[in-house]
C-alpha cells in the first residue's frame, strides 16, 4: 500500500523502515528541507496547513497518518474524501488542547492531578488559591519537551509567569511530586482488536526524554494503566498506536497527556519487542490483526541529545539508530537501545552508555 505520513521526522523514518520490511511504500509532507525520513521515501516539501499539498499526498496514498502533532486538524479533515485518515483526528483535536484532554479524562474516570484553566492573572490567583503552589503552567497547545511551561512557586511570581506565557489559553496543573514517569503504548485497528505493550518508564529532564526502561515489574500497575489507555483507545475508536504518560505518585496512578501516535518512549520495542510500535502503528491503520506485543528481554532506550559523539559509534553494545539531524541543543539527534537478559543487567548497561557516551542524559540519582 502506498502510505502518507504527515511530518518526516525521526518517528517518520522509523514508520519507513517498518513500512519498507510490511512491503509498503511511504510518502511524506514537512516543511524541512532535509528531514530525517527523506532517506526512506519521497518528501513533500510544504507547510503543515499546505491544503493543496495535504490534498496531493492524500490522491497519491492509499491511508494517510501523522507522527507530529501540530498538524492544523481542520486542514487534515478536509482530505478526509481523498484517503482515510489515522489516528482519527478528533483524537488529535483532543490531544492539541490539554484542557480538552483533562476533561476526556475527568470523563473517563481516568485520575489526574487538580487543574484550572488560565484565562487571566486573576486566574492564575484563584489557580494558586484552589489548587495550591508550587503548580506548573503550560500553554494548552503548540507544547512538546516541556516547551511553554513554567513552574509557579510562589504567589510573588505570578506577573512574571503571566508576562511570559500569557499571550496563549493556558492551564495551571498541580505540581506532582511524582516518584516516577510511566508510559503505556497500546494499538488498536478499526475492528477493535488491542494489543498493549508492557508499562515503560521514563526518565525526563529540563522536559525532555532521557531514558526508558521497559518492562516496569509491576502487574497490578500495568493492569491500571491498561484499563486506563483502553478506556480512550475505545471512547475515540481510536485506530493506531498511542501513548498515555502517567505519573506514579505512591499508591496513585495519574494521567498527565496521551499522544495520539507513535512515541519515544516506545523507541525500544523496534529491538526489544517482538513486533515494533511502527510495525503496529502501520498494521492497525491498514486494518490488520496486531503483532505481538510481548518482551524480547529487559530493554533501555537512551537519548541523544545536541550532539552525538563519536563513543556512541564505537560502544560495544546495543543498536546505535542516527537521525541524521544537524547537531543543535536540545535536539533530539538519535537514540541507543539496549535488550539484556535481566533488569540489572539493563541497568548496569544504560550506565555503561550514559557514562562513555553523554553526561548530560544522566539519570538523576546515579554517581557523577
Ligand atoms: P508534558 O509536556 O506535560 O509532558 O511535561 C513534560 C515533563 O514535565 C513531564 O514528563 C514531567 O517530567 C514534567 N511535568 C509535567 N507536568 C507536571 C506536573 N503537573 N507536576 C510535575 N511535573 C510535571
Amino acid at each position: 500500500m502506498r502510505i502518507g505520513i504527515i511530518g518526516a521526522g525521526q518517528l517518520g523514518q522509523m514508520l519507513g523502515h517498518a513500512a519498507a520490511d510490511l512491503g509498503h511504500r511511504c510518502y511524506f509532507l514537512d516543511p524541512s528541507a532535509h528531514p530525517p525520513a527523506a532517506t526512506v521515501g519521497p518528501v513533500i516539501q510544504a507547510r503543515f496547513d499546505d491544503p493543496v499539498a495535504l490534498a496531493i499526498l492524500a490522491e497519491k496514498c492509499d491511508v494517510l497518518t501523522y507522527e507530529f502533532e501540530n498538524v492544523p486538524v481542520d486542514t487534515l479533515v478536509e482530505c478526509a474524501d481523498l484517503a482515510p485518515i489515522y489516528p482519527p483526528p478528533d483524537a488529535l483535536r483532543q490531544a492539541q488542547d490539554r484542557l480538552a484532554e483533562k476533561r476526556l479524562f475527568g470523563h473517563l474516570e481516568i485520575p489526574i492531578a487538580a487543574f484550572h484553566p488560565i484565562n487571566s492573572a486573576a486566574d492564575l490567583e484563584d489557580a494558586a488559591e484552589s489548587i495550591g503552589l508550587p503548580m506548573v503552567v503550560k500553554t494548552r497547545r503548540m507544547g512538546y519537551d516541556g516547551k511553554g511551561q513554567a513552574v509557579l512557586r510562589d504567589a510573588g511570581q505570578i506577573a512574571d509567569v503571566w508576562q511570559e506565557l500569557g499571550t496563549n489559553a493556558l492551564i495551571a496543573e498541580q505540581w506532582v511530586a511524582f516518584d516516577y514517569e510511566v508510559s503505556a503504548i497500546g494499538v488498536r485497528n478499526a475492528d477493535g482488536d488491542i494489543a498493549n505493550y508492557c508499562l515503560t518508564r521514563n526518565e525526563h529532564a529540563g522536559g525532555i526524554l532521557r531514558v526508558s526502561r521497559a518492562p516496569v515489574e509491576d502487574a497490578e500497575l500495568t493492569a491500571r494503566a491498561e484499563r486506563y489507555l483502553r478506556r480512550i483507545l475505545e471512547h475515540l475508536e481510536y485506530v493506531g498506536a498511542l501513548a498515555l504518560e502517567l505519573f506514579v505518585v505512591g499508591e496513585k496512578l495519574l494521567a498527565n497527556e496521551f499522544a495520539p501516535r507513535v512515541h519515544n518512549s516506545g523507541h525500544w520495542t523496534i529491538e526489544g519487542a517482538e513486533t515494533s510500535q511502527f510495525t503496529n502503528h502501520l498494521l492497525a491503520i491498514t486494518n490488520k490483526q496486531p503483532g505481538s506485543t510481548g518482551n524480547r528481554g529487559h530493554a533501555g532506550m537512551i537519548n541523544l541529545i545536541g550532539d552525538i559523539p563519536d563513543a556512541a559509534r564505537q560502544l560495544p553494545q546495543g543498536w546505535l539508530h542516527d537521525y541524521g539531524k544537524a547537531p543543535r541543543p536540545g535536539r533530539k539527534l538519535g537514540h541507543i537501545t539496549v535488550v539484556a537478559e535481566s533488569g540489572d543487567d539493563r541497568d548496569r548497561q544504560i550506565l555503561e552508555i550514559i557514562d562513555s557516551v553523554t553526561p548530560s542524559t544522566r539519570p538523576s540519582g546515579t554517581a557523577t
